[in-house]
């Protein structure tokens, strides 16, 4: 893909990011929900028992889902920052360089923001 997208690949892109919203949007609820549930749960371990293998179990799972729960958050702005993009008809190009990002990489991650390369240096 070099240059314009055509009407065709605004709209099957438009269609990825809106299933790929739907998934991302589930699992933070999802996450939402478990971790209100394992917080009540800790919640019932009494504090003086800090070596307890439950206590920190449970503990370990909260700061799993809840880095989980980040990462789902920020992926659900960059889709809304594609969908922007792909209105304003700068859709597929690198928010850093300019450059193209390969289309084989939109179809995988349709809300990348960065060409490879800046991918890389913006570690994301
Ligand atoms: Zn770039």
């Amino acid at each position: 893909m070099s240059g314009q997208l055509t009407q065709d690949d605004v709209a099957h892109f438009a269609a990825l990011l809106d299933a790929r919203e739907a998934s991302d949007r589930a699992q933070a609820e999802r996450l939402t929900v478990d971790i209100a549930e394992v917080t009540a749960a800790a919640r019932d371990i009494p504090a003086d028992d800090e070596h307890d293998p439950e206590g920190s179990t449970a503990t370990l799972e909260r700061a799993r889902e809840v880095a989980l729960l980040v990462s789902t958050e920020k992926a659900l702005a960059n889709i809304a920052a594609a969908r922007e993009r792909l209105q304003a008809g700068t859709y597929g190009r690198c928010t850093s360089c300019g450059n193209p990002i390969p289309r084989e990489r939109l179809e995988i991650r349709p809300e990348a923001p960065y060409c490879v390369s800046c991918a890389a240096k913006h570690s994301s």
